[in-house]
C-alpha cells in the first residue's frame, strides 16, 4: 500500500488503489468498470447523503524499483458535497482494496494527470483504455478547469515542460493516443495535435503517411497486441499482396500432403475457368479493390466456388471475412485488412449504404460508420472476393433497380461456375492449403495482364 501526502480539496479526490492480484484475472474484460462500481458503491455506503456526480478509472502498471511496484488504479471522483475520505477508504478495505487520496485542485486536474502526457508521464505510460461511464463528459470538457476555479486561481499557467517540447513523439505514443481516443482519420489526429506540440511536429513531418499509421494501429489492436504480432504486422504492412503471396509459397507448411491443387485443378477445368481464374485473382491482389478487379464467383451450390477462394484466408491472415450484412456498420473492421473475403454472399446484401458500396468497390476513399457512433474514411486497397449463388441484384422497395444492378456489375469481375458436382464426388476431408495454393498462384504473377 502507498499513500499520497498532502491536503485534499473537499469533494474532489484522486485515489490510487492497490487491488489484489487476482482482481484483473476475475474481471479480464472490464476490470476497470468492475472497480468503478465497487468504488462508487463504497461512496454510497459510507456517505449515503452524498451523490457521486462524476468519476473515471485508469489502470497504471507498477514500476519495479519505484514507490509503486504493483499495478494500481487511479480514480477521479467528484461528489456533490464535501466528505471525509476515511469512510470511503474503510468501506473499500472491507473488500480488500487499499485506497488513498491525494490533493488536486479539482476533477479536471486529476483527470489531466491521468489523461494527458506531462512531465511525469509520456503517452505510452498512460492507460489506453480507461473506464469513463457513459454519462462522463467528453475528455476535452473534463480537462477544462471550471470557470469559477479558474477565476480565483489566476494565471498559474501550466506550461508544457521544456524537455517535452524538444522530445520526439514516438510511435508507441501514437498507438496509445489512437486507441484511447478512437482516432480513425487524419482529421481526428490533427485535432489532437492542437493540444500536444510533439504530436503536431510528428504530424507535419509524416503528413503523407498519417492515415497509414492510424490504420496500422487499428490493425495491430485487432491482432491481439503482442509484441511479436506488432512486428509481424508492421513487416506485412510494408509488403505488397503479391510479395506476401510469394512468401507464403515457401514460408507456410503444406497441410494437404499435395492433395489440394489436384482437386483445385479438377474443379477449374470442369468449370472451364482454368488460367482465367488465376489471372483474375492475381489481378485483384495486385491492383486492389476497383472496377473490373474485385472478383465475384457465382454458380449453384457445390460448384467449388468457395473451395477455390478459401485458401486466400491462409495466405492473407489479416482478412475481413463475412461481416454481418448491415447497411451501416458491416465494414467497421476493415482497417488494415489485406483482403475482403465474402463466402455465401446472398446477392443483395449490403455492408454499408448503397452509395458508399459503389465507392468502396470502385476503389475510392469512402466514409464508413462505426457502431456506437463515429465514422472514418477508408482509403485502404483490400480487394473484395465474392462467392455467391447468384449475380448481384440491387433491390429497392422489393423491386430490382436494373440500372443500379449494372453499376455494381462494372465494379466486379464475374466468373460463372456452371456445373454442380455430384455430392458423392466432393471430398469433404480435403483441407485448404495456403502453401500449395500460394505456390500455384505465384506462378501466374506477371502473367495477369491478359
Ligand atoms: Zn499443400
Amino acid at each position: 500500500m502507498w499513500v499520497f501526502s498532502g491536503k485534499r480539496k473537499p469533494g474532489e479526490s484522486d485515489h490510487s488503489q492497490i487491488y489484489p492480484a487476482d482482481f484483473v484475472q476475475k474481471h479480464p474484460q472490464d476490470h476497470r468498470e468492475q472497480f468503478a462500481a465497487t468504488l462508487v458503491d463504497a461512496y454510497k455506503t459510507s456517505n449515503p447523503a452524498t451523490t457521486v456526480t462524476r468519476y473515471s478509472v485508469f489502470l497504471e502498471p507498477g514500476q519495479i524499483g519505484s514507490t509503486t511496484p504493483h499495478d494500481h488504479f487511479h480514480a477521479m471522483v467528484l461528489t456533490d458535497k464535501s466528505i471525509r475520505f476515511t469512510g470511503v477508504a474503510n468501506a473499500l478495505r472491507e473488500k480488500g482494496i487499499y485506497a488513498s487520496a491525494s490533493t488536486h485542485e479539482g476533477y479536471h486536474s486529476g483527470f489531466r494527470y491521468c489523461w494527458q502526457p506531462g512531465s511525469k508521464k509520456t503517452l505510452s505510460d498512460l492507460d489506453p483504455t480507461p473506464f469513463l461511464p457513459p454519462e462522463h463528459p467528453p475528455p476535452e470538457v473534463a480537462l477544462r478547469r471550471p470557470r469559477t476555479a479558474a477565476a480565483t486561481k489566476g494565471r498559474k499557467a501550466t506550461k508544457p515542460a521544456k524537455e517535452a517540447k524538444s522530445r520526439r513523439y514516438s510511435l508507441g505514443e501514437l498507438k496509445t493516443l489512437v486507441r484511447r481516443e478512437n482516432v480513425r482519420t487524419v482529421a481526428d489526429l490533427m485535432l489532437r495535435a492542437q493540444r500536444i506540440p510533439e504530436l503536431e511536429v510528428f504530424c507535419l513531418a509524416h503528413r503523407k503517411d498519417l492515415q497509414k499509421y492510424v490504420d496500422t494501429v487499428w490493425e495491430i489492436s485487432a491482432a491481439g497486441d503482442t509484441v511479436a504480432e506488432e512486428l509481424r504486422v508492421a513487416r506485412r504492412m510494408g509488403m505488397t499482396r503479391l510479395e506476401l503471396l510469394s512468401e507464403a509459397a515457401t514460408a507456410l507448411q503444406c497441410v494437404c500432403a499435395g492433395r489440394y491443387i489436384p482437386a483445385y485443378l479438377a474443379i477449374t477445368e470442369m468449370q472451364g475457368v482454368g488460367g482465367l481464374l488465376e489471372r483474375a485473382i492475381i489481378h485483384a491482389l495486385d491492383v486492389g479493390r476497383g472496377k473490373d478487379s474485385n472478383l465475384y464467383l457465382h454458380g449453384d451450390a457445390d460448384c467449388g466456388k468457395s473451395f477455390v477462394l478459401d485458401p486466400l484466408r491462409l495466405v492473407y491472415t489479416s482478412a475481413l471475412t463475412n461481416p454481418a450484412p448491415n447497411e451501416r456498420f458491416g465494414l467497421e473492421n476493415i482497417h488494415g485488412k489485406e483482403i475482403v473475403l465474402l463466402h455465401d454472399f446472398k446477392g443483395d446484401e449490403l455492408y454499408c449504404p448503397w452509395g458508399n458500396t459503389l465507392c468502396w468497390l470502385e476503389g475510392k476513399p469512402v466514409g464508413l460508420e462505426v457502431k456506437g457512433g463515429g465514422s472514418f474514411e477508408y482509403s485502404g486497397t483490400a480487394p473484395v472476393f465474392f462467392a455467391s449463388g447468384t449475380t448481384f441484384r440491387r433491390i429497392e422497395k422489393g423491386l430490382e433497380n436494373v440500372t443500379e444492378t449494372a453499376m455494381f456489375g462494372t465494379r466486379v469481375r464475374y466468373i460463372h461456375f456452371r456445373i454442380s458436382m455430384e455430392k458423392s464426388a466432393v471430398d469433404r476431408t480435403l483441407v485448404s492449403c495456403g502453401r500449395c495454393y500460394a505456390a500455384h498462384l505465384a506462378a501466374y504473377i506477371g502473367r495477369a495482364a491478359a
